[in-house]
C-alpha cells in the first residue's frame, strides 16, 4: 500500500511523522506522496484541512486518518500515543472507510469568463472587504431573501462544528448529506429582514448568491481565503464528491462532540 503524511511541521509533529513513516516503511509500505491511498495527517483539524486540499483531485483513491498532537479534533481523533496500533492496523489492512459530504461551491464572473469549482472540507464563507455584505439569495432558483450583515457561511456536516458552530449554526451529524447556511450578523429592522436562522439544504437543492451593489468578495474554501473580483453569481450545493475516512475503531460523531464541547476533562 502507498502512503503519504502530512505534517502541521512543528517539533512534535515532525518527530512523530518521522517515527510514522520509519514504522510503516518497516512493514513492507511505499512512501508515495504524488498517488497516496492512504494519508496520515499529524497536528490538527487544521493540518487534515491543508491535506484534503492537497489531494482533491484524487478524492476517490485516498483515505485520511488524522493524529492529534494539540488537543483532541474532529477529523484528528488518534493520540500520538497510539500510532504504533495505528500502523499495524493500516499494514494489515484491517480498517473500514467511511464518506463525509463535502460543499461545492461555482463562482461566475461579469464578463462570462471561466468559472471556477471549489470543494470544501468544513465551509466557505463570503464576505465584503469593506462595507456590509449585501446579496440576494436564491434557493433553487428563487429568490428567498436580501442578505445584508457581516457575510455568509455555508457548511459541510463534518464542518458544523468549526466556523458555523461559532455562528450559532446547528451541528449536523456527517451521514446526512447537506450543506448549511448560516448568517453573520444579519442586519434586521423595521426596513431589512432576514429569516435569522440557519438553513440546512438537501442535496437536491441549490442556494446562488448575487451581488447587490458591489461585486468585489473575499471568499473562503477551509483556510484558503481569496479575494473574487466582478463576481455574477457564488453557487452552492452538496458535492458529488465524498471525502473518505479510514476508520479503525467507533468512535461515533456524537461521542467526539461530546468530548470536544462538553467534558473538558476528557480532552487530550
Ligand atoms: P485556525 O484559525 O488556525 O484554527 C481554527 C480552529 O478550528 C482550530 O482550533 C481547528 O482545530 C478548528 N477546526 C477546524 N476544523 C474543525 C472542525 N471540523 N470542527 C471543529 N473544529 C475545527 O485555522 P485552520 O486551522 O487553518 O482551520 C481553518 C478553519 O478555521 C476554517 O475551516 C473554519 O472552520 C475555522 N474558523 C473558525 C472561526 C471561528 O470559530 N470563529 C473563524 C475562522 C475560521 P485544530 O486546532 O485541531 O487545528
Amino acid at each position: 500500500m502507498r502512503f503519504a503524511v502530512q505534517s502541521r511541521n512543528d517539533p512534535q509533529s515532525n518527530e512523530l511523522m518521522e517515527r510514522a513513516i520509519n514504522y510503516l516503511t518497516h512493514f513492507g509500505l511505499e512512501l508515495d506522496e504524488e498517488k497516496p491511498e492512504i494519508v496520515l495527517s499529524i497536528g490538527g483539524d487544521g493540518t487534515l484541512l491543508q491535506a484534503f486540499h492537497r489531494y482533491t483531485h484524487m478524492l476517490s483513491e485516498v483515505a485520511f486518518v488524522g493524529i492529534h498532537t494539540g488537543h483532541l479534533g474532529f477529523y484528528a481523533d488518534w493520540k500520538p500515543a497510539e500510532i504504533e496500533k495505528l500502523v499495524i492496523s493500516i499494514a494489515k489492512n484491517e480498517f473500514d472507510v467511511i464518506e463525509y459530504p463535502l460543499l461545492e461551491m461555482t463562482i461566475n464572473y461579469q464578463d462570462n469568463t471561466d468559472c471556477f469549482t471549489y470543494l470544501a472540507l468544513n465551509e466557505s464563507t463570503v464576505k465584503s472587504p469593506e462595507v456590509t455584505l449585501v446579496m440576494d439569495i436564491e434557493l433553487n432558483g428563487k429568490l428567498f431573501e436580501r442578505f445584508r450583515g457581516d457575510g455568509l457561511c455555508v457548511s459541510t456536516p463534518s464542518g458544523s462544528t468549526a466556523y458555523n458552530k461559532a455562528l450559532g449554526g446547528a451541528i449536523i451529524h456527517p451521514s446526512l448529506e447537506t450543506i448549511q447556511l448560516t448568517e453573520m450578523a444579519s442586519i434586521n429592522n423595521r426596513v431589512f429582514r432576514t429569516v435569522g436562522s440557519s438553513l440546512v439544504l438537501p442535496a437536491h437543492h441549490n442556494c446562488v448568491l448575487k451581488p447587490v451593489k458591489v461585486d468585489d468578495f473575499m471568499v473562503t474554501i477551509d483556510h484558503i481565503q481569496l479575494l473574487h473580483k466582478n463576481v455574477k453569481t457564488i453557487q452552492y450545493r452538496v458535492a458529488k464528491d465524498k471525502v473518505r475516512f479510514a476508520r479503525f475503531r467507533a468512535f461515533p460523531f456524537w461521542q467526539r462532540v461530546h468530548d470536544s464541547f462538553i467534558d473538558s476533562d476528557l480532552r487530550d
